[in-house]
């Protein structure tokens, strides 16, 4: 599977920002530090909302 962009948007303070679709890392929210995906060995879980999808 192709690691992709994505916007997301944060549920906590509705900012948004840009992440991979497959993070090596856990990614949180500039503004709050909520976090807002975190990988996994089978499928990466994205908590944020995913406002687009980029190629
Ligand atoms: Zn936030």
């Amino acid at each position: 599977m192709a690691n992709k962009f994505l916007k997301v948007k944060c549920p906590e303070c509705g900012g948004e920002q840009i992440t991979f679709s497959r993070p090596a890392m856990k990614v949180n929210c500039l503004i709050c530090g909520k976090e807002l995906a975190e990988p996994k060995a089978s499928k990466p879980e994205i908590k944020a909302k995913i406002t687009k999808s980029m190629h």
